[in-house]
C-alpha cells in the first residue's frame, strides 16, 4: 500500500463514532509515520486548516462543507523490547515466559494501531500494565492526547515515551512523558495544534501481573482487594463485561454505543464549594442523598461525579424519549448518543440542557470531554 492515500468523497459522519460531521475539503490517509509528517508539514506550510484524526472516538464535528483537510493517521506497527535494551528498532517480540519473568518490557506501537488491538496484544503475551484500558476505542496516538483513563489506571502511569511531529519547529522527536503535561483527561496536546503523535511506548510488567487494581467496582468483581495485582487476562474479561453493560464497548448493532465515549469529565470543585453543593443536593433530593452524592480527593479539590449529578438533575437513562434523533444511553447517563439519525445540532441541544440543567440544580458546571471541530457548546 502507498505511504499516503487520497480518499474520494470523505464524510466525517463515516470517521466518527457518534456518526456526525460534515465534508471536509480532502482526507489523506498516511501509512508511515514519516508520511503523517509529511502531510502535516505541507499543509502547515500551504497555511490549509488540518484535523489529525485517529478513529474519530473523542470528536464533536459540524455538519455541512469543512474547511479543513483530514490526515488520518494510520501507521500501525508494533514491536516489543525488553526494558533496559537500546531504544532504536523494536524486534516482532518475543512471547512473555518463565525468563523474562523479572523484567520490564517496551512496546512500541504506531499512532494509528487502534488502541484496543494493542491491549488484547499485550495481554495474549502475558504482560501487564494496559488491560484496565481495555475496550476503550481510537488510536494508540490519541491515547496521550486526553490522558485516557478507565477503571483506576491513565495513560500516564504506563507511558513511557512519545514520538511525536512538532508542528511549531518541523521537529520528529522522542520526548518523555513531562513534556506532555498530563493531567485528568487532557495534555499540551488536547485542543492544541502543537503536535502530532507519531509512535508510543509503553512499559509492561513482564511478570505477567496487572496494574495495582484501584477501583472498587472491579477489585469487587475480581475477588481482590484494592490495591492488589492479579492476572491481566482476567482483568480484560473482566473490564470488557463492565464496559458492555454500560454501553461503553463500541457496537455497530447497538446504538446506545453510538457516542463519544463519555461526554462530560468528572467535574473538580474546590473543598470550599463542597458545602454549598452538597446542600443544593440536599434542598432537592433530601439530606440522605446530600450526604451519599460522590466526592473524591482529587488535584486541584474534590471530584464529583458527573453521571451521579446529570441523573440526580432530572437526565434518567434514554432521555430525552426512545424518538428522539439524539439521546442519553439508556446503560449510561454520561453517553450521547445518536440513534442513527441525529445531526451535529442534536447533539450540541441535548449538551446543552444537560449541562445547563445540572447548573441549574446543583450550581455545578460541567465540561464536555470530546474535542470539538466547527462547533461548539
Ligand atoms: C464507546 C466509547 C467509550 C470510551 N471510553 C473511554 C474511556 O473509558 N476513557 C477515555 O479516556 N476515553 C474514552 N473514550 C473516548 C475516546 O475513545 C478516547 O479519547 C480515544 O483516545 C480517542 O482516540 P481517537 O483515535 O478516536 O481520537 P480522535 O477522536 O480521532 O481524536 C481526538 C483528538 O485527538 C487528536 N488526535 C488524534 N490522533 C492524534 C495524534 N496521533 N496526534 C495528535 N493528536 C491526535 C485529534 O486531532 C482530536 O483532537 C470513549 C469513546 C467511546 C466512543
Amino acid at each position: 500500500m502507498a505511504d499516503l492515500v487520497a480518499v474520494p468523497d470523505p464524510s466525517l459522519a463515516d470517521l466518527t463514532t457518534l456518526r456526525i460531521g460534515g465534508r471536509p475539503r480532502a482526507l489523506l490517509e498516511c501509512h508511515t509515520a514519516e508520511a503523517v509528517a509529511a502531510a502535516v508539514a505541507a499543509l502547515d506550510d500551504a497555511g490549509v486548516p488540518v484535523l489529525v484524526l485517529g478513529g474519530g472516538s473523542n470528536l464533536v464535528v459540524a455538519g455541512g462543507e469543512l474547511d479543513l483537510v483530514v490526515v488520518a493517521v494510520r501507521n500501525s506497527e508494533v514491536g516489543y523490547r525488553p526494558e533496559d535494551a537500546p531504544s532504536p528498532s523494536p524486534s516482532p517480540g518475543p512471547r512473555a515466559g518463565a525468563g523474562d519473568a523479572a523484567a520490564g518490557v517496551i512496546v512500541r506501537a504506531g499512532a494509528g494501531l487502534p488502541w484496543d488491538d494493542l491491549v488484547a496484544d499485550t495481554v495474549a503475551r502475558g504482560y501487564g500494565g494496559l488491560e484496565c484500558l481495555s475496550g476503550i476505542p481510537g488510536s494508540v496516538g490519541a491515547t496521550p492526547v486526553q490522558n485516557v483513563g478507565a477503571y483506576g489506571v491513565e495513560v500516564a502511569q504506563v507511558l513511557h515515551r512519545v514520538r511525536w511531529y512538532d508542528r511549531a519547529t518541523g521537529t520528529d522527536e522522542w520526548v518523555e512523558p513531562a513534556a506532555l503535561g498530563l493531567a485528568y483527561r487532557t495534555s499540551v496536546l488536547k485542543n492544541s495544534s502543537a503536535a502530532v503523535v507519531l509512535e508510543v511506548e509503553f512499559r509492561l510488567d513482564a511478570a505477567g501481573r496487572s496494574e495495582p487494581i484501584r477501583y472498587a467496582e472491579l477489585a469487587g468483581r475480581l475477588g481482590v482487594a484494592p490495591g492488589e495485582r492479579t492476572d491481566p487476562a482476567l482483568v480484560r474479561r473482566t473490564v470488557l463485561e463492565l464496559r458492555r453493560g454500560k454501553g461503553m464497548v463500541l457496537d455497530d448493532d447497538d446504538e446506545d454505543t453510538w457516542s463519544a465515549g463519555s461526554f462530560f469529565t468528572n467535574p473538580v470543585i474546590s473543598e470550599d464549594e463542597l458545602p454549598a453543593v452538597r446542600s443544593r443536593v440536599a434542598d432537592r433530593l433530601g439530606a440522605e442523598q446530600a450526604a451519599q452524592m460522590p466526592a473524591f480527593a482529587a488535584a486541584g479539590g474534590v471530584k464529583l461525579s458527573a453521571g451521579w449529578l446529570i441523573e440526580r438533575a432530572g437526565f434518567g437513562k434514554g432521555h430525552p424519549s426512545s424518538s428522539s434523533p439524539a439521546r442519553l444511553s439508556t446503560k449510561h447517563t454520561l453517553a450521547l448518543t445518536n440513534r442513527g439519525h441525529a445531526t451535529a445540532d442534536d447533539v450540541i441541544a441535548l449538551a446543552r440542557e444537560v449541562r445547563d440543567g445540572v447548573r441549574e440544580a446543583f450550581g455545578v458546571r460541567l465540561h464536555p470531554e470530546p474535542v470539538w471541530v466547527g462547533c461548539s457548546i
